[in-house]
Formats: C-alpha cells, sequence, structure tokens
C-alpha cells in the first residue's frame, strides 16, 4: 500500500524530483521567551519528521533577535524539552549569533538602493501605510541617497541615535496589495541588553527580515510555518533573493497551527499564570507545556502517535482535547504496569482465612512476555466501597450481602454480613474465602462475573493523589477571554490506599490502578510519602462520545 502524503511531503518529492534540492533540511525556530508547549509539538514532529522521512537534517535555532523578552533559562528548558519528545537536532543556532550577517545585509540593500533610514516615527509609518483599498504614502525620507543611508544606519549602530527615532526600510513598493510589501521595517534602533550578545549592538533586525536570513545563511531548503506567515511569503522571498543568497533558496510553506479544546497555546498566557502564581511553575502538571505535560505523565510516544494522527493540514481547526487523551490512553493500557489502589475504603474481614500469604499478581496482560509481582494478602483488606451494595440494582456483578466477587489475582469471596452504625453507613464487610478458588485455581465450582481490586490493610500504603483538570473552563456563552475561563479548582488532592510495592516506584513511572485511571509518580514524592498525578482515567470519552 502506498503511504499517504500530505502537502508539503507532496512539494517537497517535486522539489527533490526536480534537482532544485539535494538535501531537505528543516529547522525549528523557537523564541526563547516562554516553555515550548503541545503547538510546539506539533511544529517539532513536522519538522524532525521530514528529517527522518527524507534522509535530511533538522536545526535547532532560537530566534532570538528581539532582546527584551529572551532569558536563558528558557533556552535550557527547550532544550530537554525536545530530547524527552524523542528528536535531536543536527546543528544548533543562535540567530543572535549571526547578527552581523543580518547587518551586512542591510548594508547590501542600502547600496542596491533597495533600503532607506527614516526619521518617522512608528506612528508615522502606520498612518501612511494606506489600508487593503488605498495605496500608502511614499515616506518623506525614501529617496535619501546611499552614501546618505549608509552613513546614517551606521550611525544608528553606534549608537548615536535613541530608540524609536529611526528605522531602516525597504524600498520595495507603497501601493502593493500587500501592506507587507509596503516599505516594511527592517531595522529598529534598541539600547537594551541582549541575553547573548549583552550591549554589542544597539539596531535589532525585525522578524520578517531576520528569519529568511537565518533560513537561508542555514542552508534551510524548507521553512515551514504556520498560516498566519503566509501573507509574508512575498516579503520572506523579496529578502533572500535581494540579500543574494546563493541556490537553492529556502522555501517557506504555511500550516495550520494545532489548537486544542480547553488548551491555552500561548506562551504569553501561560507566562502570565506562573508570574501570577496561579500555577506552581512552568511545569505545573495542569500546564500544556511539555515540560506540564511530562510531569502529568503523558509518554512522549503517545505526544509524537497524536500529532501523526491529526496529520498537517492547511485549514485551520481545533481538536478535542478528549483526543489527546485517548492517544495516552491506548499507549499506556500497552505499557504501563497494573496496580491496585483503593480511594474509598471500605473494610472486608475474611472470617474464614488466618494468617498471610504472597501472592504472583499479573502486572500487565497486553505486555510480552507476563511479568508478575508480589502483593500481599491477609485477613483484613480494602475494597473500594464503590464495588458494594447494600441495595443492589438488579444484575450487579460487584459485591452485595450473600453474593460472590472475585478479588483480583487472589480468591472469590463469599459476603456473610454488612455491619453498619447507627446511622445505617456501612462500616465492615465480614466476608468468608471460597475454597479452591485461589486465582489459577478453579476447582471451587463457583463463577462470578465481577473481578474487584483490594488491598491488604496490614501492608498497605497511604499515597496522595492529585486529580487534575484543564485549566480552563468550557467556552460557554460566547465567553473566551482566558481570565475568566480560569478554572480556579483544577487540582484536588485525596488519598489512596495502595500496594506497598509502590513505595519503589521512581519519579516518571507510569501505573494502571485497576478499574481507576492511569496515574504517575510526582518528583514532589519522598520520605515515604508517594505522590501520584492522574494522568487520565480509564474511561475514553473521545470514542464513547462519538
Ligand atoms: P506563542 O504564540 O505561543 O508564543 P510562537 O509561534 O510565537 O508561539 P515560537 O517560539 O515563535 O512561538 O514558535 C516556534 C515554532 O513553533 C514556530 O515555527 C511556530 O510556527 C510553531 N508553533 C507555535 N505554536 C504552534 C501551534 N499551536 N501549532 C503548530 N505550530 C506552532
Ligand atoms: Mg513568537
Amino acid at each position: 500500500m502506498e503511504e499517504s502524503k500530505n502537502f508539503i511531503e507532496e512539494i517537497i518529492d517535486g522539489d527533490l524530483a526536480s534537482g532544485k534540492v539535494q538535501t531537505v533540511c528543516t529547522r525549528f525556530p523557537p523564541e526563547p521567551n516562554g516553555y515550548l508547549h503541545i503547538g510546539h509539538a506539533k511544529s517539532l514532529c513536522i519538522n524532525f519528521g521530514l528529517k527522518s522521512k527524507y534522509g535530511g537534517k533538522c536545526n535547532l535555532r532560537f530566534d532570538d533577535t528581539n532582546p527584551s523578552k529572551e532569558d536563558a533559562e528558557y533556552v535550557e528548558s527547550i532544550k530537554s524539552d525536545i530530547r524527552w519528545l524523542g528528536f535531536e537536532w543536527d546543528k544548533l543556532y543562535f540567530a543572535s549569533d549571526y547578527f552581523d550577517v543580518m547587518f551586512d545585509c542591510a548594508v547590501k540593500l542600502i547600496k542596491k538602493g533597495l533600503a532607506y533610514v527614516s526619521d518617522e516615527t512608528a506612528e508615522e509609518i502606520r498612518q501612511r501605510r494606506g489600508t487593503l483599498y488605498e495605496a500608502g504614502t511614499e515616506s518623506p525620507f525614501r529617496n535619501r541617497s546611499a552614501e546618505e543611508n549608509l552613513r546614517l544606519f551606521y550611525e544608528m549602530r553606534d549608537g548615536v541615535y535613541p530608540d524609536g527615532s529611526k528605522v531602516l526600510r525597504a524600498k520595495i513598493d507603497m501601493s502593493s496589495p500587500n501592506l507587507n510589501m509596503r516599505d516594511p521595517v527592517l531595522y529598529r534602533v534598541l539600547h537594551a541588553t541582549h541575553h547573548n550578545t549583552g550591549d554589542k549592538w544597539c539596531v535589532y533586525p525585525m522578524y520578517d527580515f531576520a528569519h529568511p536570513i537565518e533560513d537561508a545563511h542555514e542552508g534551510i531548503t524548507h521553512s515551514i510555518c504556520t498560516l498566519e506567515f503566509e501573507d509574508h511569503r512575498p516579503l520572506y522571498d523579496w529578502v533572500v533573493r535581494e540579500c543574494g543568497f546563493p541556490e537553492p533558496l529556502p522555501q517557506q510553506i504555511e500550516f495550520a497551527r494545532l489548537n486544542i479544546t480547553n488548551t491555552i497555546m500561548s506562551k504569553r498566557y501561560l507566562k502570565k499564570l506562573v508570574d501570577e502564581g496561579k500555577v506552581t511553575g512552568w511545569d505545573d502538571p495542569r500546564m500544556p507545556t511539555l515540560a506540564g505535560i511530562r510531569r502529568r505523565g503523558y509518554p512522549p510516544e503517545a505526544i509524537r502517535d497524536f500529532c501523526e494522527r491529526i496529520g498537517v493540514s492547511k485549514a485551520n481547526s481545533e481538536v478535542q482535547e478528549s483526543y489527546l487523551q485517548s492517544c495516552v490512553r491506548d499507549c499506556l493500557n500497552r505499557t504501563a504496569d497494573r496496580v491496585m489502589a483503593v480511594f474509598d475504603p471500605l473494610k472486608v474481614v475474611l472470617t474464614n482465612y488466618k494468617g498471610s500469604e504472597t501472592l504472583q499478581v499479573e502486572n500487565n496482560p497486553n505486555a510480552e512476555p507476563v511479568t508478575y509481582r508480589s502483593v500481599t494478602f491477609s485477613d483484613v483488606l480494602y475494597i473500594d466501597r464503590s464495588d458494594f451494595a447494600l441495595v443492589p440494582p438488579p444484575k450487579y456483578h460487584r459485591l452485595k450481602v450473600d453474593g460472590y466477587v472475585r478479588l483480583k489475582g487472589a480468591y472469590i469471596i463469599h459476603c456473610d454480613e454488612a455491619v453498619t452504625d447507627a446511622d445505617g453507613n456501612v462500616t465492615e464487610l465480614r466476608c468468608s474465602v471460597v475454597p479452591g478458588s485461589r486465582s489459577g485455581d478453579d476447582t471451587s465450582g463457583v463463577k462470578v462475573k465481577g473481578v474487584i481490586q483490594w488491598v491488604d490493610a496490614a501492608t498497605c500504603i497511604d499515597v496522595t493523589v492529585r486529580k487534575l483538570q484543564s485549566l480552563l473552563t468550557d467556552a460557554v456563552d460566547g465567553v473566551t477571554d482566558f481570565n475568566e475561563r480560569f478554572n480556579a479548582d483544577s487540582m484536588q488532592v485525596v488519598t489512596a490506599k495502595a500496594e506497598r510495592g509502590l513505595l519503589s516506584a521512581k519519579a516518571e513511572e507510569r501505573f494502571q490502578f485497576m478499574r481507576v485511571g492511569y496515574y504517575v509518580l510526582d518528583r514532589d514524592s519522598g520520605k515515604g510519602k508517594q505522590v501520584f498525578n492522574e494522568i487520565v482515567s480509564l474511561k475514553d470519552s473521545f470514542n464513547s462520545a462519538k
């Protein structure tokens, strides 16, 4: 069967077939002004995916041309998140390392008569820009000579002028139907300390000028970005052409960005949550950052699978959050070991059982080969209160008075009596073990439909469990403002009784708590106190909603 290709792969196939391109080279160009989020994962999967499909290269480039918001902490987090997702870059670049190249390109344009220094304010430039229906007005500084422009541009660089007093503009076409082509600003004066170049520069290139130069300088063949840059493509092409870069010139290709319901994909807003202390940090397990998702226990292979399944398109859309969760669930169903935990314990006393024993319980029925762990069993156990009914509905397969149930990996038990307090609440069940019913032994002749989890009261441990919800509530009645949709109740902390074996679990280890959900050990654990984050429940709301 021929694998179906997305539109980006079709473009690349054409470029390889025509001989325009020999080696496919892509890049992932984050601005280090925050942590990566799930939207970036999509871009990472596309760019690194093309590298592996075509035996090409993919660079990591920190697009750090804007000095004011960037930070070294972000650089380190971005590198570690990319590696966690399973990707390794070819070359590592900082755009700020070649500010000289960009400056030289600007000089070249000035000499060609294609750029000029303007003394207009930002407001004047905006006013003269025109609209979609009206041509713009030419700048009064548009016809300065190349010599004068060069002198002024060097003076800008040398710190002669204050912030905002002069800019370098491209000389293209003030009546172009594309507003981006109406003499866009290429350089501005900004006396700011840069995290990499310090105080060396007081002029900084604008994104639309810097980005194509970065791509061309690194030999990128296919520069993949999100749809909002579609209207910038003519300027991108103009810059790489007029700066005289060698063939093959990089080609910009746009795709639809990833949006997920109830999920924030703006570094600016995520930073606000961190700064205002509404979350514990960029890696709070409720955050849609890769660091947060990792702490929440989403496996990297599940995120790659999700990006693969949603595909690459040219049309903006919103993916259901439950679809991502269902990819996570599929992955964990295959890979996570099962353990037993009880969230709402109800004491069970086995009146005909003495002493204790160690049972071997299956870890994961989907694993090859199946492995086992030791779980202790004794005459006092806990089951979950929801697995017992004093007044059972018809066809109830869990425990009821005079009924049977199988304890996973152990015995069938019979409930002889429910002990209640003065208010009629069940406080304890008195049960008996059915002889010949130990797991693997079916000589008892008793058939049961229900299998429930349990823990041994003598050895179980109390674990802390964080139940997590989205940081945003559903958008109702047209309220789309993130601040108004903030879910103040997104983390609930409860205690559960769990198998003792979980004491040796390691941070980031993931488990299925049988019949409940998937959980990951958080690094906040320690001193005998294990803390788990809920990854996803067992129930698949995406498939059941269909
Ligand atoms: P934000 O608005 O969250 O700050 P950004 O686009 O400014 O995001 P960059 O650091 O500039 O963030 O992005 C690095 C790369 O990731 C870019 O190529 C960008 O197009 C891509 N990217 C960012 N958000 C998404 C998204 N939601 N879906 C797909 N790609 C994305
Ligand atoms: Mg950005």
